[in-house]
């Protein structure tokens, strides 16, 4: 059985209100283990909920600032926001649809970007953070064109 998560904590220790609105982003986006867009969070919360856009700008950007979720930028500029997963950090972006998908925990990836993290924390003192990304076609859009 999966340890049970305290929502309501996890939001205050940062210093924000947990909301019946906020718990439920927060679950919603753990629950997906992917990076979902505003209008795609949207959509899939008001299938169970009613959650209106603006409350949803607002509960995302909290979270953002505070780091409870990652932020990332697609090649379409739109901005998806994600549950951070610990090694599932590598997701391959479909350049059609803009639909994020994991890639195989058998990629050797996750190892190499270990090592190089590393290594720049041993040589460099400051902030930095990796990220990564593959892109191309996937399934769906594929068998469409
Ligand atoms: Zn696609």
């Amino acid at each position: 059985m999966k340890p049970k998560i305290d929502w309501e904590s996890q939001i205050r220790e940062k210093g924000l209100r947990a909301t019946k609105a906020a718990v439920l982003v927060l679950k919603t986006l753990q629950q997906i283990k992917k990076p979902l867009s505003h209008d795609e969070l949207l959509e899939r919360l008001n299938q169970s909920s009613s959650i209106d856009a603006v409350t949803l700008y607002r509960v995302l950007d909290r979270f953002t600032q505070t780091s409870l979720i990652e932020r990332m930028l697609g090649s379409d500029r739109v901005s998806r926001y994600r549950y951070p997963q610990g090694d599932h950090h590598e997701f391959f972006e479909c350049d059609s649809c803009h639909q994020h998908f994991q890639l195989p925990r058998s990629s050797p990836l996750p190892i190499l970007l270990d090592q190089v993290s590393h290594q720049l924390k041993s040589q460099a003192s400051g902030e930095f953070a990796i990220s990564f990304n593959v892109q191309g076609t996937c399934r769906s859009c594929k068998i469409i064109s």
